[in-house]
């Protein structure tokens, strides 16, 4: 992955970033990475686009 998470913080608590989640920078906590997937998993448009990059987050028909 090119992005450095390093350079990034969770958008939820402000924590260091870990992962990229729906879309969203968050860290470890489980608690952030659900509030990332409310924020975005609604619409579903960001959802569809980011999927490629975190495919174990959304029913992939394979
Ligand atoms: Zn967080």
């Amino acid at each position: 992955m090119a992005i450095d998470l390093g350079e990034h913080r969770c958008e939820f608590c402000g924590g260091p970033c870990a992962h990229i989640a729906f879309a969203a920078f968050v860290c470890d906590s489980e608690e952030c990475m659900e509030k990332a997937r409310v924020a975005r998993g609604g619409p579903g448009g960001h959802m569809k686009r980011k999927a490629e990059g975190k495919p174990a987050f959304v029913d992939l028909d394979l």
